[in-house]
C-alpha cells in the first residue's frame, strides 16, 4: 500500500499519518512490549523519524530509560488507552507506529519477530527469522 497510511486511536481523538514506507515490521515479544500493549506481542513498524505526523489529538508520552541505557519512549492515547507509538534515544533516525492502530492493518505485515530470553512462553510466533528490538 502506497503513503501516507493513516491511523488512530480507539476513541478516535488522535488521528495520524504514515508519511513513508516502513524501514521495518517485527512482532516484538519483549516483555515491555507485553506489558504496554497487555498481550502476547506487538505488532510494531518502524518509521523513519518524521514520517509520523500527528494531524490530531496530542499524544500521551511515558518514558523510561531501558536496559540499554537509553531513554525509551511511548505515546498513546490519555483518554482510551489505544498504544500508538513507541521510540529511543539511541535511534534517534526512526520511530515505531503500532500497526493495530492503523485503519488498514494488513497494510503492514511484519517480517521479523523479536523473541528476546524473556518470551512469553506458548504465544511466540514460530518464523525463522529473528531481530532484536529498541528495548
Ligand atoms: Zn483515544
Ligand atoms: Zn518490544
Amino acid at each position: 500500500m502506497k503513503p501516507p497510511l493513516r491511523g488512530g486511536c480507539l476513541c478516535g481523538a488522535i488521528r495520524f499519518e504514515c508519511r513513508a514506507d516502513p524501514i521495518t515490521a517485527v512482532f516484538c515479544h519483549c516483555r515491555a512490549c507485553q506489558k504496554f500493549h497487555a498481550a502476547p506481542y506487538a505488532a510494531c513498524a518502524m518509521m523513519p523519524e518524521g514520517a509520523i505526523v500527528v494531524v490530531s489529538g496530542d499524544p500521551a508520552r511515558y518514558e523510561v530509560v531501558g536496559d540499554s541505557g537509553a531513554i525509551v519512549f511511548r505515546e498513546f492515547c490519555g483518554r482510551c488507552g489505544t498504544q500508538l507509538f513507541s521510540g529511543s534515544s539511541g535511534h534517534p533516525q526512526s520511530k515505531t507506529v503500532k500497526i493495530a492502530s492503523l485503519d488498514d492493518p494488513s497494510a503492514i505485515h511484519p517480517s521479523l519477530i523479536c523473541t528476546p530470553r524473556s518470551e512469553f512462553h506458548g504465544y511466540a510466533l514460530k518464523t525463522g527469522s529473528r531481530a532484536m528490538c529498541n528495548e
